[in-house]
């Protein structure tokens, strides 16, 4: 089993209803882990989605469904370490950075423990040249742990400590990398390609800023946006369509300090 690199919130025992029956179990997460983990299940599941809009209003019953949801989601990402995750077209866009003059291009996304996933691919001085690293750590310190590499062409090997989130995160970039780019930097503000804070309204709409736009090949402004089927068939359909929810993602994010704390806090000039 995956092990997560911090300490685990105290278990607490839940009960739902299903067909009439009682389904008892345990969560380890947190709610704001529970939370992150139905926004990134939110594309593929209704009911996750549905659950994370009224996250800030949540019945017992909710939040009980909120925590199965995202357990069952977890638990089964330490099994699915055996089927590959293709990861071209991530290298894709990494290839795309370098094309476009980035020494050192990189993807970062924040994780609901403060830490940072970043994946950027091996240098010729590397062991494994040409690779493509996946760490996650806390800039700052520079304890950046190995969770796994993906091979050119496609395979990704987790470390045997990768985190059920890590991995979920990674599945979820592997399926659809620029839909989890543009809906995570419009749910946390912050540029996954620079690490900086968007503080355009396009950018923000984006999900990034416009001069990483440019280098990583992704549309970016209003024009582009609307005209980009890419845009508007990738980012999940709520997120597109309630501004609302986006505003108060944001706000959540102002509310829960900490999980940005190892980016740059200096706005994005891009
Ligand atoms: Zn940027």
């Amino acid at each position: 089993m995956c092990e997560t690199n911090h300490t685990p919130a105290a278990a607490r025992e839940f009960s739902v209803k299903s067909n009439g029956r009682e389904i008892a179990f345990t969560s380890t997460l947190s709610n704001a882990e529970m939370l992150q983990t139905l926004f990134l299940m939110s594309n593929g599941s209704n009911f996750a989605r549905d659950l994370y809009r009224v996250r800030d209003r949540l019945s017992s019953a909710q939040l009980a469904w909120g925590h199965k949801l995202a357990v069952d989601h977890l638990r089964p990402a330490a099994v699915a370490v055996a089927a590959p995750l293709n990861m071209s077209q991530v290298f894709d866009l990494l290839d795309t950075a370098a094309a476009s003059g980035l020494k050192y291009p990189k993807l970062r996304f924040g994780l609901s423990d403060g830490r940072v996933l970043t994946l950027s691919v091996a240098g010729p001085m590397s062991k494994a040249p040409g690779t493509m690293k996946v760490v996650t750590g806390s800039r700052a310190n520079g304890d950046d742990v190995f969770r796994g590499r993906a091979r050119r062409g496609g395979d990704f090997s987790a470390a045997r400590n990768c985190p059920p989130e890590v991995f979920a995160l990674l599945e979820s970039l592997a399926a659809d990398p620029r839909a989890v780019i543009v809906a995570n930097g419009r749910l946390n503000g912050v540029c996954c390609f620079c690490a900086r804070v968007l503080s355009d309204a396009r950018s923000l709409a984006a999900g990034y800023g416009d001069t990483c736009a440019g280098n990583w090949g992704m549309p970016w402004g209003a024009a582009s946006m609307s005209a980009a089927s890419l845009v508007s068939a990738a980012v999940p359909e709520w997120v597109a369509a309630d501004n609302a929810a986006l505003a108060a993602a944001r706000a959540d994010d102002e509310a829960n300090p900490g999980r940005f704390d190892n980016l740059d806090r200096v706005p994005c000039d891009c």
